[in-house]
């Protein structure tokens, strides 16, 4: 089966919705919201945009099978398994860690939509970039497209580039600033490279701590495009909260906060740090008055029921 474009391409633009709020009037700072989390059921968020041309990919093949990797909480996971589901591409999950019964929520519904999942240990996790560790895989599933970490790779660029195109259309121009935010990095390498010899500037807000992510976007720049200078970024490393999936009360009370306020669900991994960084960046005065600026709400809402297994109805 080949995916058409038709069949692909038929999302709509994710909505662009401006926040109105006393806080943003006050500081002078028109703030829009590009809400990839409405993009359409799962597969949706930056997930869908990173898995779309792949899949394209993949259904060209002979064979089509694509194999992934994930922790046990991962939305790549989810967002790859319901599009094995929805377009009849069989799945691998090579997961992080042992396996645990019951599932939690986002690897039952991976296995209810049919993807197949591998439990390794954390030392054989960390192999998974490894060459010989990528023919041990096919060796044991036979040949398959594989789909690294967080789905990112080129062509998982190309499709986030066209979050920018969107933008363009909608707001008939471009913001002075594009803030998202980063884990692998691939989400905000695709902005980079659709904003490539525009003046607005791409802002990502590390949810990991460390400063590796800012030779992990050059890094996935030069693949996408060797030739090619891209310099009006920046990393934000200051808002991770102690790490990936570490959250203190003062996010937890961001998060329930801003619900309250503008009806508008965040998650403790991405997007509440994102939108918490923001909008301290906003209170500190470092973006100039009367600055236009769109984050992209890059979904990962799945994520609140493994969370809320856990540690309770916080949010
Ligand atoms: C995976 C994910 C990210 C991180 O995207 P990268 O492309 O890996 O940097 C951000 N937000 C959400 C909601 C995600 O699920």
């Amino acid at each position: 089966m080949i995916l058409t474009d038709n069949e692909l391409f038929k999302t709509n633009h994710s909505p662009l919705m401006p926040l109105k709020s006393s806080f943003l009037m006050e500081h002078q700072i028109q703030l829009s919201i590009k809400r990839d989390d409405l993009i359409q059921p799962a597969p949706s968020g930056n997930k869908w945009r990173k898995l779309k041309y792949n899949l394209k990919e993949v259904s060209c093949l002979a064979n089509p099978k694509l194999l992934t990797f994930g922790g046990a909480f991962s939305n790549h996971i989810y967002a790859t398994a319901a599009a094995g589901n929805r377009f009849r591409i069989p799945t691998i999950g090579i997961i992080r860690g042992e396996r645990v019964e019951p599932l939690n929520s986002t690897l039952d519904f991976a296995e209810t939509c049919g993807m197949d999942l591998h439990f390794v240990d954390r030392n054989t996790y960390r192999r998974r970039n490894e060459p010989d560790f990528i023919k041990e895989l096919k060796e044991k599933f036979g040949d398959c497209y594989i789909l690294p970490e967080g789905g990112t790779n080129h062509l998982a660029i190309k499709g986030c580039a066209e979050i920018v195109e969107e933008l363009e259309e909608q707001m008939q121009g471009l913001p002075d600033y594009i803030c998202t935010p980063c884990g692998t990095g691939g989400t905000i390498s695709g902005i980079i490279a659709g904003l490539a010899s525009k003046k607005t500037k791409a802002i990502g807000f590390s949810a990991l701590k460390g400063d590796f992510l800012r030779k992990e976007v050059n890094n996935l720049l030069r693949t996408y495009q060797k030739n090619t200078v891209f310099s009006n970024w920046e990393i934000n490393a200051d808002y991770h909260f102690g790490g990936y999936a570490k959250f203190d009360s003062i996010l937890i009370d961001f998060i329930n906060d801003f619900k309250r306020d503008y009806d508008i669900q965040l998650d403790p991994i991405y997007t509440g740090k994102l939108f918490y960084g923001v909008f301290d960046l906003i209170q500190k005065g470092f973006f100039p008055k009367e600055s236009t600026i769109v984050v992209v709400h890059t979904g990962g809402l799945q994520g609140l029921n493994g969370f809320r297994e856990r540690f309770g109805k916080i949010l």
